[in-house]
């Protein structure tokens, strides 16, 4: 099924439920509702002449029309161009050249930055971009108005000239470990994806998510967006970034039953001055992924969050994304500490990263996934591509892992997050998580530093809790001494009230390995 076919055959059939809701501007809309919506986006398209396979770009901050954008782009075939809300000028051109993007659709202005300036900068050195809609702006209102002129009938006949195999998504990478790659993914991709990802869950057009985290990026547009259609549930958008104090809002007075995030948002809305006051008992479920999940921040989503049944999932944008999750019936031990068992669908392996073999189980090495998740390639990057998939269609993720006897899979790190001391391979991970058991300890984030004599040593980057007394290193030697090996302890210690991050809410560890040098001086 296509993404758009898939969209009708939902919205008929849940016609009268609720599909959408921004909360800041309290707009509503039923899933008859949306289609609608995404019909007359989808005929405005086509009046300006998008075809088939033509890239269209989205360049905003999370709102309902990012929503209509993408189900319209499906719906004619258009392949969208995610396009992170924090790029700047030089990361704009980049992504409307690398794509070759013909139109873009753009907010006009997000707080501090002015979109419509940045696009209006860069459109000399873009050519081939030959329109630009902005949101809430009277372009966007002609935009619908030009798509009344095209005949009845020719959505539908748009519609059965497209394979749930063509690319329909090209989406960046999050750029945590260099500069993003152009993930082009299929409908089949995607929206099998997104399918399982909430059909693990459990989820059913009762629920209803609320979704802090950013559409650019496949955790909000896949496991979101595409997760909360195909099953007829709701879609929450508790403000147009992300902001702790809203997002509970929104769950309590929306009655959420669903909630998503990467660890840090976990985090930010656990320490929440008032965290007590909001009422969360409307929520049952969530998902947290993107970056590795402490098990204490998983405790308290079950004890104080009223998520008995969180799931915890691991994936990359270039497996459209998830490829592990945990299930509710998982006892407690599983669904805190792994990243739980293979989806439906697919297979992974785990390999000696030097050799290829397949490790035996328990050992640490590269995971490889391979199955209809992963992504047609990068975009116009066969190079790149063949460096990530192999000949036999496995995916090289980059990430160290380790398969339990039980099939239950632990994410060791990154490999080039690994750091090696003395010749000693460690992950920072390991070391995170005995550092969050420390009760001063808000969040904590263990990177490498350069050193004359063991080639790198550990630095700890500390976030107190609100009050609690501050940390040095000898403060945090003494916590670990006895409990990790001497060569785990780190040898500095820096406590900051903030950590270098993406859009996604990632830490950028490896601008995190400079900054520590300068900042110790
Ligand atoms: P780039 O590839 O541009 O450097 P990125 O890898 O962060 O950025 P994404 O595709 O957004 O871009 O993130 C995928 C990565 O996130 C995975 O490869 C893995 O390292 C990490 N990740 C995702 N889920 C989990 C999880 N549950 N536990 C640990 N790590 C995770
Ligand atoms: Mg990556």
């Amino acid at each position: 099924e296509t993404i758009g076919a898939n969209f009708l055959r939902i919205s008929r059939q849940f016609a009268n439920r609720e599909a959408l809701v921004e909360v800041e501007t309290q707009r509503r809309w039923t899933y008859r509702e949306l289609n609608a919506a995404v019909d007359e986006l989808a005929s405005g398209l086509l009046a300006r002449g998008v075809a088939k396979g033509d890239r269209v770009g989205i360049w905003a901050v999370n709102c309902a029309e990012w929503i209509l954008v993408q189900y319209a782009t499906a719906r004619i075939g258009a392949i969208l161009v995610n396009v992170n809300p924090s790029y700047r000028q030089h990361e704009l051109a980049y992504a409307i050249q690398q794509s070759g993007m013909r139109m873009l659709i753009a907010q006009t202005s997000y707080k501090a930055s002015a979109f419509r300036e940045l696009v209006e900068a860069v459109q000399p050195e873009c050519p081939e971009l030959t329109e630009v809609i902005y949101i809430a702006d009277p372009s966007w209102q002609e935009l619908i108005t030009a798509g009344r002129s095209v005949p009845t009938g020719e959505l539908e006949k748009r519609m059965t000239q497209l394979s749930a195999d063509d690319p329909i998504n090209i989406q960046y990478t999050s750029g945590t470990t260099g500069y993003p790659k152009g993930a082009t993914l299929s409908h089949h991709n995607i929206l099998n994806n997104g399918y399982f990802v909430t059909e693990t869950i459990l989820l059913s057009e009762q629920d209803r998510i609320c979704v802090p985290v950013p559409f650019y990026h496949c955790f909000g547009m896949v496991m979101c967006n595409l997760g909360a259609t195909s099953h007829g549930a709701a879609i929450v958008i508790p403000a147009p970034s992300f902001d702790p104090a809203a997002t509970l809002q929104a769950v309590q007075d929306e009655k959420c039953t669903a909630l998503y995030g990467v660890p840090t948002m976990f985090i930010a809305e656990q320490n929440l001055p008032n965290f007590n006051s909001y009422d969360l008992s409307s929520l049952r479920t969530g998902i947290m992924a993107g970056s590795p999940c402490p098990v204490e921040v998983m405790k308290r989503c079950m004890s104080e969050m009223h998520m008995d049944q969180v799931a915890i999932a691991y994936g990359m944008t270039e497996t459209s994304p998830v490829s592990m999750q945990t299930r509710p019936d998982d006892n407690v031990e599983r669904r805190t500490a792994t990243v739980g068992r293979v989806h439906p669908h697919l297979e992974v392996k785990i390999v000696d990263p030097l050799t290829g073999l397949t490790v035996p189980r328990g050992t640490p090495g590269e995971f490889c996934t391979r199955g209809y998740s992963v992504m047609l390639g990068y975009w116009t990057d066969p190079a790149k591509t063949a460096e990530a998939i192999d000949e036999a269609r496995w995916m090289h993720t980059g990430d160290l892992a380790e398969m339990r006897e039980d099939g239950y899979v632990n994410i060791v790190g990154r490999i080039k997050d690994m750091v090696i001391r003395g010749g000693e391979n460690l992950y920072p991970r390991e070391i995170e998580e005995f550092l969050y058991t420390h009760p001063s300890v808000a969040d904590v984030q263990v990177v490498g530093v350069p050193d004359q004599k063991y080639g790198e040593e550990l630095c700890a980057w500390i976030k107190l809790k609100p009050g609690a007394e501050t940390l040095d290193q000898q403060a945090v030697a003494a916590f670990c001494e006895g409990k990790l090996s001497r060569h785990k302890i780190p040898r500095y210690v820096l406590v900051v009230d903030d950590f270098p991050m993406t859009v996604t809410g990632k830490v950028r560890k490896m601008e995190m390995r400079v900054s520590s040098v300068e900042l110790l001086g």
